[in-house]
């Protein structure tokens, strides 16, 4: 969102309030240029290695996003058969399509490999049952817990050794033994260090005991490093310097590449990155109230339809779009769920009057995709902003919506 010589905020020249009157409040915008410019940024920084990006699209299954990611060249990691169908019709190929799954019922994993899916398998057990199943017919990917503690928050770190992710690069023999068994078709190993890494430090140290797991597996084509680079949360926020964190991997997997013999493909699957910054949350406020502790600020949303402030203990800037150069006071944004959902304490904002509209950075990852409908309340619609132009991409719910599964009407 910029703020213009006019002082009023405009999504590429789009004002948000006139968004929220003509697609109701709250609702969920992104900006189509802010995906294509992180995507771009990934690409370039590693523009010297043979390099793949999958998005993690658990952050934002909307169609319609997913379809932007196709069409730029981006494909994608799934966590689950919905999310593999929803890729399937946004127009992606099953063999575009990877399924990263956590402890999933076989069941889920043969009808993802059927449909073409690559399979990033994820026990000992998952493993012992590829091979039975397919034996050297269907190529897969191992997840490698390689025992490294990197992230924002204990809450979002998935490498460490308590983590419940992966094969743990300590079981090495025992996967070795499997593979060899069933003479199952390793491509590729697979990491996800956990979410919110800001250094190349992290990155470069799972690298590592990727590359050296690898030599142990002759056949690979992939080596994947997972997601979780960090992005702005605050003007002026600390975030993954890209270009760095590209060179000096792109330098160690070429090393890597030359002793190994082969040119392997280097994939991420970032979520956040590439979505996080491209989309915000408007709400408008329905009370303030000013109590002898707190000024409180109620909005016509709440953890439903953002969880991660409440979840995760996230950080999500706050504009107010309606009043950017009112005199700045302390509030506690709040929600209007029956339920303690504090979007932010104690923050400083332009003076918040009813009626207002809020913006809520970084809602386009882990905001729409982690809603609910607890409280008997409708989702957001979506709007994406491309090109100039404004397009609805999902209408707001309504009471049929909340209905439509429940027997004995
Ligand atoms: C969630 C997830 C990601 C994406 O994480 P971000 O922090 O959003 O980049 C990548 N890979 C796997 C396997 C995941 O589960």
């Amino acid at each position: 969102m910029q703020l213009s010589e006019q002082n009023t905020y405009t999504i590429q020249g789009i004002d948000p309030i006139r968004l929220t009157e003509t697609y109701g409040s709250p609702l969920y915008v992104y900006d189509g240029a802010t995906i294509r410019r992180k995507v771009a940024e990934l690409q370039h920084a590693f523009s010297g290695v043979n390099m793949k990006i999958k998005f993690a699209c658990k952050a934002n299954t909307n169609l319609s996003i997913l379809r932007l990611m196709r069409e730029i060249g981006v494909e994608l990691d799934v966590v689950s058969p919905g999310e593999f169908e929803m890729g399937k019709l946004a127009g992606y190929e099953g063999n575009q399509i990877t399924f990263t799954p956590s402890g999933v019922p076989f069941s889920e994993v043969k009808t993802a490999v059927e449909a073409g899916a690559i399979v990033n398998v994820d026990s000992l057990p998952l493993l012992e049952w590829f091979g039975q199943t397919y034996g050297n017919t269907k190529p897969c990917l191992i997840r490698i817990k390689p025992n490294v503690a990197a992230g924002g928050n204990i809450k979002i770190m998935t490498a460490h050794a308590d983590s419940k992710f992966g094969i743990s690069v300590l079981l090495l023999d025992q996967i070795l033994e499997i593979v060899k068994k069933y003479d199952i078709k390793i491509i590729g190993l697979h990491q996800h260090t956990g979410s919110d890494i800001k250094d190349a430090e992290p990155f470069l140290q799972v690298a590592d005991i990727l590359f050296e797991t690898a030599k142990h597996f002759p056949d690979l084509e992939i080596i994947d490093l997972g997601g979780g680079f960090k992005v702005s949360y605050l003007p002026g926020d600390a975030v993954t310097d890209m270009e760095l964190l590209g060179n000096k991997i792109s330098e160690r997997f070429k090393n890597f590449c030359s002793e190994y013999g082969r040119e392997l493909q280097l994939w991420f699957e970032p979520g956040k990155f590439l979505v996080s910054e491209s989309g915000y949350l408007l709400v408008t406020t329905t009370v303030v109230k000013e109590d002898p502790a707190r000024n409180f600020v109620h909005v016509d949303s709440g953890l439903n339809h953002l969880i991660r402030p409440m979840m995760y203990g996230s950080y999500h800037h706050i504009l107010n779009v309606s009043n950017p150069s009112g005199e700045e006071k302390p509030y506690n944004v709040v929600g209007y769920i029956c339920e303690t959902d504090t979007f932010a304490t104690d923050r400083n904002l332009p003076e918040v009057r009813q009626g207002d509209t809020l913006a809520f950075l970084n809602a386009g990852a882990y905001g729409f995709s982690m809603s609910s409908n607890y409280n008997a309340r409708f989702r957001p619609a979506e709007v994406l902003v491309d090109n100039g132009q404004e397009k609805l991409i999902r209408r707001r719910e309504n009471l049929e919506d909340l209905l439509t599964s429940q027997e004995g009407l």
